[in-house]
């Protein structure tokens, strides 16, 4: 435990107020200021840093990283912020940090539901949580209205039956129709089902626009549009966005560098077991080739060897030359003795 002379002027002095300001912020997020737990000081930060709106501390320190989030975003019509995303570490402070100039210099909005924000009220009391997520879960509404009057943040009403997950794959399968839409979320089996929301509507290519009576009549053509993105990432640390994807060989999820692209896409793996499979047949139809051609070599050679028969015949043939040879020879000699008596 540190009391607070060990840490309070140290508080005090880096956000720049007065000791008893920081003693009323610790207290309000309901610990005992005297004394707190040595793991605490980095959160009881991130709350006076979300009470004070103090947002530049979280900002990348990468110069090129607002670039890089422009470049994934600016496509988006709406993006929407799940529950986990806000309470999960400071992720959500970095994300938010890093996207307020974006936001502003492109006139959008990140998009929060009625339900996350009931979610969040719940999370605060629930005593299954760990202290971390309670003290989130208490500040960071403050932080949402605030960023709403800034004109950051959006609050979706959605009405406040049914569940959240099942209310964001109806929005998304009616708004995907017509906007690029992005959702953060922690949520795996969720990510899944709007993954295959947005290939099935990816996969049915380019669909005419609507025309009105009189566009048909005066015979307008039809244009085509490309079907909506539809994205899902996950905060991760230091509020990076990771894209999730679905592998179409083996149906597994997995996040990886945001790309715009259709979400169905082989993992690593399975491309690295499809390669070998290649390799493995490519290797079987050498081996095939290289026989074939052995087999042809040895036929070749067969057809250019005398066969037994055509030696047999040779020989056959040579014998008889020898043997008139001898025979022209003998009546030579005979007429040669003939002569010489
Ligand atoms: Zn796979």
């Amino acid at each position: 435990m540190l009391h607070s002379d060990a840490y309070l002027d140290n508080l005090a002095g880096e956000f720049n107020l007065a000791p008893q300001e920081v003693l009323t912020i610790i207290r309000s997020v309901g610990f005992d200021a005297e004394k707190v737990p040595a793991d605490l000081v980095d959160l009881l930060r991130e709350v006076i840093a979300c009470k004070l709106h103090q947002l530049d501390r979280f900002k990348s320190a990468d110069p090129a990283y607002e670039q890089k989030l422009d470049e994934m975003l600016r496509d988006f019509d709406e993006i929407y912020i799940d529950t986990a995303p806000i309470i999960q570490m400071d992720w959500f402070l970095h994300f938010v940090a890093d996207v307020r100039p974006i936001l502003r210099r492109r006139k959008k909005k990140l998009i929060i539901l009625e339900k996350t924000m009931e979610e969040l009220h719940g999370l605060k009391d629930n005593p299954e949580k760990d202290r971390d997520v309670r003290v989130r879960a208490t500040i960071r509404p403050d932080l949402i209205r605030w960023l709403c009057r800034q004109g950051y943040i959006r609050i979706g009403d959605t009405g406040s039956d049914g569940i959240a997950d099942d209310h964001l794959v109806k929005l998304f399968s009616r708004i995907g129709q017509n906007e690029n839409v992005l959702l953060v979320t922690q949520d795996r089996g969720l990510s899944e089902r709007i993954i295959r929301l947005g290939h099935a509507s990816y996969e049915k290519g380019p669909q005419s626009v609507k025309q009105s009576f009189w566009e048909k009549l005066l015979r307008k053509p039809v244009v085509y549009q490309d079907p909506h993105e539809m994205v899902v990432c996950k905060l991760t640390e230091g509020g990076l966005l990771k894209r999730c994807y679905i592998c179409p060989d083996c149906q597994q999820s997995y996040y990886d560098e945001f790309s715009h692209a259709d979400g169905m896409i082989p993992d690593s793996a399975c491309i690295a077991k499809h390669q070998q499979n290649e390799a493995k047949l490519r290797a079987e139809e050498e081996r095939k080739v290289r026989l074939e051609q052995q087999r042809a070599a040895a036929a070749a050679r067969r057809a250019a060897r005398p066969s037994v028969e055509k030696r047999i015949r040779e020989r056959q043939r040579k014998l008889r030359r020898n043997g008139l040879l001898v025979v022209l020879f003998g009546i030579f000699l005979v007429l040669v003795l003939l002569f010489a008596l």
